[in-house]
């Protein structure tokens, strides 16, 4: 009675609304799994998390979109070293700005004009950007949408929640300190009400690792987060240590996990990223031994050594047993042991390709790294629980060789 009706007998602003949902829904069916990051608050690393998660993941070959709707402290362009990009529109919508092959990234930061824009937005003009970061960014086809959310568990948050429909769940961060933990309880409650799963929960900033003598210390104590999500019944996904080349890398727009993989918080972030995918079920933990490098006759095996056998971690590895064998006969042709070379980022790959490695057997190896092995054509075997090297090449050509979960000791 109080609105006319169109031809088709719908309100107008009616068939708007259901073309904006029909797109909205149609942009998230091309999305693979989407993750968000919450914290109960700010400046808990829920950023520095968020990006370097979107970069382990794009790294390890998969597609990712990475979207900042963090409204009042939109800090992705910054770390990424995205600031003053301009973003371009084609009849699909905004394309976002890319890192790499792998990683589209979207930020609310991209479209403000001024740090304190966003801070006089009213409700419904932050749902309708919220809303518009998905469904007019010209995502395409992506395995992943990693979501950096505002902090808090208010009207924001809720909205991310809402407009994304199902996700895989939330990853929440927080710091060890007691009094953040009623922050991330609160946390958990909010995704609890919103039938959100949790996939766990990360302490940042725990613990400073010194870099002249590796010792560790505590200075905001520790284990708060991990006590709290075993009470609350949640995963705990890792601790990651402070570390002065995080902010510096964050401020410099340098992807740290890249810049400095071998550093202890980016081994942590690895085995964080692991546990992310295997409680998302998107872990290659298990693989197929006998599958490996088919077609090869010929094949180097690089197996890390601790005490003369498979060390538990091949990031702490004394050596490296280089094992040349022949699939075909079944028989091993060479065995020479390398030192391992020194600690610096992105070295080991190297090392190992140019001393003509292609597969490294391990127990346990982060994500990122394995991205690392596997762009110098390294394949990996993750998982396998103890041995010689001889015994671990013998198992290899007898297609033996138990590659179970990827036993990672961060
Ligand atoms: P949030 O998104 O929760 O507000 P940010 O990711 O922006 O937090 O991080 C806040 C500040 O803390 C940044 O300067 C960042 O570089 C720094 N930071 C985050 N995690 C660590 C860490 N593990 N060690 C040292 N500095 C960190």
């Amino acid at each position: 009675m109080d609105e006319k009706k169109d031809s088709q007998g719908t309100r107008p602003g009616a068939q708007e609304k259901a073309a904006d949902e029909a797109r909205l829904k149609e942009r998230i069916s091309r999305i693979g799994k989407k993750i968000l990051v919450l914290s109960g608050k700010g400046g808990v690393g829920k950023s520095t998390v968020a990006a370097n998660l979107a970069l382990s993941l794009a790294a390890a070959g998969k597609k990712v979109g990475l979207l900042d709707v963090d409204i009042h402290g939109p800090s992705i362009p910054v770390i990424m070293g995205l600031v003053g990009t301009r973003l371009d529109a084609v009849e699909g919508g905004i394309v976002p700005a890319k890192v790499g092959a792998n990683l589209k990234v979207m930020s609310i930061g991209f479209l403000l004009q001024g740090e304190d824009d966003a801070v006089i937005w009213r409700g419904p003009l932050k749902y309708n950007a919220i809303k518009q970061f998905i469904s007019e960014v010209e995502w395409g086809e992506i395995d992943y949408l990693i979501v950096d959310s505002p902090p808090g568990t208010g009207d924001e948050p809720l909205s991310v929640a809402q407009l994304l429909g199902e996700a895989q769940g939330a990853v929440i961060v927080t710091t060890p300190q007691r009094l953040a933990i009623s922050d991330v309880r609160r946390c958990i409650s909010f995704c609890r009400k919103l039938a959100l799963p949790v996939i766990g929960v990360i302490e940042n900033m725990s613990g400073f690792v010194c870099p002249f003598c590796g010792k560790r210390i505590d200075i905001f104590k520790s284990g708060g987060g991990e006590e709290m999500a075993g009470s609350m019944g949640v995963a705990f996904l890792g601790r990651v240590p402070i570390d002065v080349d995080i902010v510096e890398a964050g401020d410099a727009g340098t992807p740290y996990v890249e810049a400095f993989s071998e550093s202890p918080a980016a081994q942590s972030f690895a085995g964080i990223v692991e546990g992310i995918l295997r409680q998302v079920g998107d872990s290659e933990g298990n693989q197929s031994v006998a599958s490996s490098r088919k077609g090869e006759t010929t094949v180097k095996l690089a197996i890390p050594l601790a005490d003369g056998s498979l060390s538990m971690h091949f990031g702490h590895a004394q050596e490296f047993a280089l094992v040349e064998v022949d699939r075909e006969k079944s028989e091993v042709l060479s065995m020479v042991t390398l030192s391992a070379p020194p600690h610096e980022p992105g070295l080991l790959p190297r090392y190992l390709h140019e001393n003509g490695a292609n597969v490294i057997i391990a127990s346990g190896m982060g994500q990122r790294a394995q991205g690392l092995f596997s762009e110098n054509g390294i394949e990996v075997v993750t998982g396998v629980a103890a041995g010689s090297p001889e015994e671990i090449a013998q198992q290899y050509l007898s297609g033996s060789l138990a590659a179970g979960d990827n036993i990672c000791d961060h």
